[in-house]
């Protein structure tokens, strides 16, 4: 296969991408921004819904994000087609419990914030809160096996990125913006 000459991306269509397929998905800001309230809201008690969207919103912008988002849609849209081979094709439809990949996908999302974002990406995909629960619904045509690890990767990770923010704040630190 030739590469094509016409090869060109840029960081904005990236994200635009990313965006737009999350949102084809059935994923919004607000439904990832409500996981991450539930991991946090009792240890920030004055944390707003609006705070925690800016935080997943400072998630989504970094390009090692995208590019897990992107590559796990695409692998749950090839398994909803059945373009996948076999066996991997009924591994990811049947969201096979032994398969793993899309958990360790999911972890270069967590992994933007260093390590602490583990343990909250564990409790919500154990637990499957929100809009975790409707990804997961086994009665749906589609096929979520990556996107429900990623989007609790997402959550995760926002976490991660407020307990690094309130520690800066409590040491007097301005900090950059949410970067
Ligand atoms: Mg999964």
């Amino acid at each position: 296969m030739t590469k094509s000459a016409s090869y060109q991306l840029n960081s904005r269509s990236i994200a635009e991408a990313t965006k737009e397929w999350m949102t084809k998905r059935g994923v919004t800001t607000p439904q990832i921004a409500e996981l991450v309230m539930f991991l946090q809201k009792d240890y920030y008690p004055g944390l707003t819904p609006e705070e925690c969207e800016a935080y997943v919103e400072a998630v989504l912008t970094k390009r090692e994000v995208q590019n897990a988002i992107l590559t796990g849609i695409q692998l749950d849209l090839l398994a909803e087609e059945g373009k996948l081979l076999s066996p991997l094709q009924e591994m990811i439809e049947n969201d096979e419990g032994l398969y793993g990949c899309d958990e360790v996908l999911a972890l270069s999302i967590v992994n933007v914030y260093g390590s602490i974002g583990f343990t909250n990406f564990g409790y919500v995909d154990k637990l499957k809160p929100g809009i975790l629960k409707k990804l997961n619904d086994k009665h749906d045509a589609a096929c979520h096996t990556f996107l429900d690890d990623i989007v609790g990767a997402i959550a995760a990770a926002a976490s991660s990125r407020i307990a690094h923010r309130k520690q800066a704040e409590r040491e007097g630190h301005i900090g950059p913006p949410l970067d």
